[in-house]
C-alpha cells in the first residue's frame, strides 16, 4: 500500500482511508484499526510520544516533549521480590524526562488526536470528560492553539487546569455526572464543524496510549510476560493488546502476547464482575448502586459506566487472547500502594496508579504471576506534587454552565456557534 496506513474493520475486513473515521462505514459494531505500511518498528529522533511517529496515525507530528518514559525499577521491584520490573511513567517527573505537565497518559491520546484531526481537516473536536482527558486536551490545545470543546461535571471543573494559557478553549460544565456530559457533548457535536473525540473508537487515542507498551518494550529489549494497568474505559488495555500485536508481527520482540492484568477500584469494578461472570456484556447487576459506589472509590476516573467490553476488538477480546486477569482493588490497598511507591520510586502517583501498584502486590502475593519475568507496569499518572511545585497553573474558566439533561436550544446553540464562529476567523486572520 501506498498510504502510510488504512483503517481496517475487523468485522467485514474491509480497508479504507481515514477520514478521521470513527465507524465502519458498512455499519459494523467494531473497533476500526490502524494497518501501517511500516511492519517494522523504528524510533525517530523526534520529540515525546512522536518519536513513535511510524505507528501513529498522523503525517506530522507537534513540537511536544511528553512521552512515556521507562525504567528499570529497583527500589519496588525489590519490595516486591522482582527481578525485571520495567516502570512506564507518564507524568511529570522531569529526573527521568517526563514532561507531561497534566500528570497522566491522557496527553498521549490528545497529542495525536488533535493532530490527527487537524491534518483531516474534520474540524473542532468535542471531549466529554471526568477530569484528566480534558485536562490534557486543554494543555494540547494550549500548546498549538487547536480549538477545543470540553464539557466535564460542574463538579470536577477544578481539575481543568493548564501549565500553559490556553485560550481556544470552550469549558462547558454540566450539573450531573460524567454520564449527563457525555450527553451533553453529544447534543454539542450536533453544530456543524464540531466533532466527538470519539472515546475507544478513536484509532489515534488507542495508538497514542499503545506507545507505553512500545516504550516499555523497547527499553526491556523484549515485550513483557505481563502488562499491569488500572482501567476504567479499558482503552488502554486494549491499546496495549494491539500495540503487542504489531511488535510481535515485527518478529523482534518476542513471538508471545503479554498477559495483561487490569484492575479496578472498588466498589465500582464492573468490568471484573462481567470478567469472572464470563459475561459477553456487563449487565445492571454488575454495577449495584452504580452513583453511590462511584461516589465511594478512590480513584473516580476510573468509573466508566459503558467501557468498550462486549464490541469486537474491544477490552474482553483483548482479555481474552492474552489469557488475562482482573482485578478489584480496595482503597485502603490502593492508598497503602501509592504510599509504597513514593518510599521505593520516589514520585507521588496518580490514584488509578496507585491501584495498578496495588493489583501488582496482589498478583505477587497470590502467586499469580511468576516473579522471574518481564513487568511491564503503567504508570498512568503522577506527579501531581512536583508539577505543583514547579510549573505555572492557569485554570481554565468555564464558558458555560448547563443543566443535566440539557438540549442545544437556541440561546446555548448561539453561544457557542459565536464560539465557534470567533476560532474560525482566527484561525484564518
Ligand atoms: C483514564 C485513566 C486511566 C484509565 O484508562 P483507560 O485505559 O481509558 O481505562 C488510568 N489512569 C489514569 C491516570 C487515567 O487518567
Ligand atoms: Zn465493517
Amino acid at each position: 500500500m501506498r498510504e502510510k496506513y488504512l483503517l481496517r474493520c475487523p468485522g467485514c475486513g474491509r480497508s479504507f482511508p481515514d477520514r478521521y473515521t470513527l465507524d465502519c462505514p458498512s455499519g459494523c459494531d467494531t473497533l476500526l484499526r490502524t494497518i501501517y505500511a511500516e511492519r517494522r518498528l523504528t524510533p525517530r529522533n523526534l520529540p515525546g510520544v512522536f518519536r513513535y511517529k511510524d505507528w501513529l496515525p498522523v503525517e506530522g507530528h507537534l513540537r511536544v516533549n511528553a512521552g512515556p518514559v521507562s525504567y528499570e525499577s529497583e527500589g519496588l521491584a525489590r519490595e516486591l521480590g522482582l527481578l525485571h520490573l520495567t516502570v512506564t511513567f507518564s507524568g511529570y517527573w522531569p529526573e527521568r524526562g517526563a514532561g507531561m505537565e497534566t500528570c497522566s497518559f491522557k496527553e498521549l491520546e490528545a497529542q495525536p488526536t488533535v493532530l490527527r484531526l487537524r491534518e483531516k481537516g474534520a474540524g473542532v473536536i468535542q471531549v466529554s470528560s471526568a477530569g484528566n482527558t480534558g485536562r490534557a486536551f486543554c494543555q494540547v490545545s494550549g500548546l498549538t492553539g487547536a480549538p477545543v470543546v470540553v464539557v466535564v461535571p460542574t463538579a470536577v471543573a477544578d481539575r481543568l487546569w493548564t501549565t500553559v494559557p490556553a485560550e481556544n478553549v470552550c469549558l462547558i460544565t454540566v450539573d450531573g455526572d460524567y454520564s449527563d456530559s457525555i450527553a451533553f457533548g453529544r447534543e454539542v457535536c450536533s453544530l456543524p464543524g464540531i466533532v466527538p473525540e470519539g472515546g475507544a473508537k478513536n484509532v489515534a487515542r488507542r495508538d497514542g496510549m499503545g506507545t507505553v507498551m512500545l516504550d516499555g518494550a523497547l527499553a526491556a529489549g523484549r515485550l513483557p510476560d505481563y502488562y499491569f494497568q488500572a482501567v476504567g474505559s479499558g482503552t488502554g488495555g486494549i491499546a496495549a493488546w494491539e500495540a503487542a500485536e504489531r511488535m510481535v508481527a515485527d518478529g523482534r520482540f518476542g513471538s508471545r502476547l503479554p498477559e495483561l492484568h487490569l484492575s479496578q477500584n472498588l466498589p465500582f469494578v464492573p468490568m471484573v464482575r462481567a470478567w469472572e461472570a464470563g459475561r459477553r456484556t456487563i449487565v445492571a447487576e454488575d454495577m449495584p448502586d452504580a452513583e453511590a459506589s462511584i461516589a465511594r472509590v478512590y480513584a473516580d476516573v476510573l468509573t466508566n459506566r459503558h467501557p468498550p467490553w462486549e464490541v469486537r476488538g474491544g477490552v474482553r477480546d483483548a482479555l481474552a487472547a492474552s489469557g488475562g486477569r482482573m482485578y478489584a482493588v480496595g482503597n485502603e490497598d490502593a492508598r497503602s500502594a501509592g504510599r509504597l511507591f513514593v518510599e521505593t520510586e520516589e514520585i507521588d502517583l496518580d490514584p488509578a496508579a496507585a491501584v495498578a501498584v496495588a493489583s501488582l502486590a496482589r498478583a505477587v502475593e497470590k502467586g499469580f504471576i511468576d516473579p522471574g519475568k518481564r513487568i511491564l507496569l503503567n504508570v498512568t499518572g503522577g506527579g501531581y506534587e512536583r508539577a505543583a511545585e514547579d510549573l505555572d497553573r492557569y485554570p481554565v474558566e468555564p464558558f458555560l454552565r448547563v443543566a443535566a439533561g440539557a438540549v442545544l436550544d437556541g440561546d446555548l446553540r448561539d453561544d457557542i456557534g459565536a464560539w465557534l464562529a470567533e476560532q474560525e476567523v482566527a484561525a484564518y486572520a
